[in-house]
């Protein structure tokens, strides 16, 4: 599927229109969607056509003296497409093509360095359970230290450990980690991921981690995913720290490619996008838009053909964006209070034209579960 989000209506310096939300799927407008096998896709066919088409994008005229110039950023994206892109396999990075063994040689100096991946930005929402998945192996391995469980000790070793944080996970957190979907991945998704580093003491408790490590991962991923302007410097010197504490406390575990992109080159992604803040250019809302494709399917389509059932999916799409529509609805509010703690203020921007007084917080938490069952 491939949707779009408009995120700001820029007029010079000033800011006409924001969007509050752009991780919801208020405001995320289909352009197309296909069934076909995922792995059978040709991305780089759908991605030459998508940039065909914004190539050929005219500007809109309101009026005699007012056009809109549109400019579109690639970066909904998950890693999958980014490896796809960049034709590296999902373990090596796809920016400097760092193998699995480097990872941990932080010394190491990387000259392949690819600037023009960057434009497909960080995929915010992934880098959250990217993260606590490594989080999450490091601690099953913790009984015996190594990347791999090769003989059959460490294997049920790591399987028992397993099993025990799961059930305590499933019990003091009610989160259910790990458990493998039928015909969907697993259960770890942003939610999942969020609560996992809501309270980084009680989750070293529970993993047997360093709460120290977890707790700097909790603030690098709030502020990449705040949509507020990030200090680069000050954001790529706490990532390189938190890369050396990880490397000091857990060598044998190489670092995944996913993890290694956000800390160390997570600065340089966020300085090429001058324009906005990375946390507004998460791929968060067009993920949510595969769940209420289910919800529109089933719910609200005639069912007789198939060119109907898709015709009404897409017309699904169409309402729950309008921009009228989700323009006079009411904010839902939040079930909790968003905090940007001192460490955090560290790494973001306050001396912005977007701060806090002129423009709302932007909410990049998840909340399209509720967004279309409630209309329901
Ligand atoms: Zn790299």
């Amino acid at each position: 599927m491939c949707s779009f989000v408009p995120l700001r209506l820029i007029c010079g310096e000033d800011v006409i229109w924001q969007n509050p939300r752009p991780s919801s799927t208020l405001l995320c407008r289909p352009i197309y969607f296909k069934f076909v096998n995922e792995n059978k896709l040709d991305i780089k066919e759908e991605m030459a056509m998508v940039e065909a088409e914004i190539t050929a994008l005219k500007p809109s005229v309101i009026s005699n003296n007012i056009n809109v110039k549109h400019s579109m950023l690639m970066t909904m994206i998950d890693g999958k497409i980014a490896s796809h892109l960049s034709q590296t396999s999902m373990q090596t990075c796809d920016i400097c093509k760092a193998v699995p063994s480097e990872m941990n040689d932080l010394k190491k100096i990387k000259e392949n360095i690819s600037s023009d991946l960057y434009k497909y930005g960080l995929s915010t929402l992934h880098a959250w359970i990217r993260c606590m998945e490594c989080m999450l192996h490091i601690a099953y391995r913790l009984e015996f230290k190594k990347w791999q469980a090769r003989d059959e000790a460490s294997k049920t070793m790591m399987k028992n450990r397993k099993l025990s944080i799961q059930q305590k996970f499933r019990d003091q957190m009610g989160l259910l980690i790990d458990v493998v979907k039928q015909g969907a991945g697993t259960t770890n998704d942003g939610n999942t991921a969020r609560t996992f580093f809501r309270n980084p003491e009680k989750t070293a408790d529970i993993t047997g981690l360093s709460p120290e490590l977890i707790q700097k991962f909790a603030v690098i991923l709030r502020v990449v995913s705040s949509g507020q302007p990030i200090n680069t410097d000050t954001f790529a010197d706490y990532a390189q720290k938190t890369a050396q504490l990880y490397v000091e406390l857990y060598s044998w575990y190489f670092m995944p490619a996913s993890v290694h992109k956000l800390l160390l080159h997570g600065a340089e992604i966020i300085k090429h996008f001058s324009i906005l803040p990375i946390g507004q250019l998460s791929e968060e809302a067009s993920e949510a838009r595969n769940k209420d494709f289910r919800k529109i399917r089933e719910h609200h389509t005639r069912k007789f053909s198939r060119v109907a059932t898709n015709e009404d999916i897409f017309n699904g799409f169409i309402t729950s964006s309008d921009p009228y529509l989700s323009s006079i609805r009411p904010v839902l509010k939040k079930n909790y209070k968003r905090q940007v703690t001192d460490e955090m203020k560290l790494l973001l921007l306050s001396d912005n034209s977007l701060d806090q007084e002129n423009v709302e917080f932007v909410d990049v938490t998840n909340m399209v579960d509720s967004d279309f069952s409630e209309e329901d």
